[in-house]
C-alpha cells in the first residue's frame, strides 16, 4: 500500500518539479530582440565596472545566445541592455568588446550582405571600409588596441553602431 501511494505520488510530483525547473531556466535565458524596438534605437551607457560578476554572467549569456542563433556579434542592446559592450566570433576568434571606442575607419569601400540577428531572414547589401582601428577594455579588465580588416572589421562596425542605436537598414543600399 505504501508503495504504491508512493509511486503515484513521487513520480508525478518529480516531473513536475523537472518541468517547473525547465520553465525557471527557459524565462531566464536572454531573449533577442528584435525590430521594431525602442532598445535597438537607443543610444547606450558606458560600463563603469568592466569585472563586475554580472557583466561576466551577460557575456557567457551572450556567447550562447549568438552561438544558437549563428551569428558572427551580438551586441548588448540585442539582448535588452542599453550598455556599451558588443562580442563577435569569427574564424573561431572570440572577441568581448567592454566600452569600444572606434579609433580609425579606413581602406577601400566594399559591397556586401549583411544579417542581423535582430532581422531574422534579412540581408542587405551595404557598404563599408574594409578596415578598422578600435580601443576596448577585454573581459579582464585590460585595455586592448585592435586592428581588424575584412569580415571582423565589417563585424566590428555592425556592432559597433548598435551601440550608439544605428542599425544596418539605415546603412544599407537598399531600402528595408
Ligand atoms: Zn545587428
Amino acid at each position: 500500500m505504501s508503495l504504491f501511494f508512493d509511486l503515484s505520488f513521487s513520480v508525478p510530483v518529480a516531473i513536475l518539479k523537472i518541468v517547473l525547473m525547465l520553465l525557471i531556466i527557459l524565462n531566464n535565458m536572454l531573449k533577442i530582440i528584435t525590430y521594431p524596438n525602442e532598445i535597438l534605437t537607443t543610444p547606450s551607457r558606458p560600463i563603469e565596472n568592466p569585472l563586475d560578476p554580472q557583466i561576466r554572467n551577460l557575456v557567457k549569456e551572450m556567447i550562447q545566445v549568438m552561438r544558437e542563433h549563428k551569428g558572427l556579434g551580438l551586441a548588448a542592446p540585442q539582448v535588452g541592455k542599453n550598455i556599451n559592450l558588443f562580442i563577435t566570433e569569427i574564424e573561431d576568434e572570440l572577441l568581448v568588446y567592454i566600452n569600444p571606442v572606434i579609433q580609425k575607419v579606413s581602406g577601400k569601400e566594399v559591397v556586401a550582405e549583411e544579417g542581423c540577428l535582430s532581422f531574422p531572414g534579412k540581408y542587405l547589401p551595404v557598404v563599408r571600409q574594409n578596415k578598422v582601428k578600435i580601443k576596448f577594455t577585454d573581459i579582464d579588465g585590460k585595455k586592448q588596441i585592435l586592428k581588424a580588416s575584412g569580415l571582423l572589421a565589417r563585424a566590428i562596425q555592425h556592432e559597433f553602431d548598435h551601440l550608439q542605436g544605428v542599425l544596418f537598414t539605415e546603412r544599407a543600399e537598399e531600402d528595408f
